[in-house]
């Protein structure tokens, strides 16, 4: 599983990955910023918030 987020919803994205997996995520920021946007908004994303699997 893995989240594409900006800033402002890094944290609700940890959350869902912790609530579904029970374990933390791995938070990483996106190097190609300016064409993936947010899941929760239309901001550019920055963060890739994804299980450990
Ligand atoms: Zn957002």
């Amino acid at each position: 599983m893995e989240k594409k987020v900006c800033k402002e919803h890094v944290e609700i994205a940890l959350d869902i990955i912790v609530d579904e997996t029970g374990e933390y995520p791995l938070l990483e920021e996106l190097s190609t910023s300016g064409q993936v946007i947010c899941e929760f908004c239309d901001a550019d994303a920055t963060y890739v918030v994804s299980s450990k699997k």
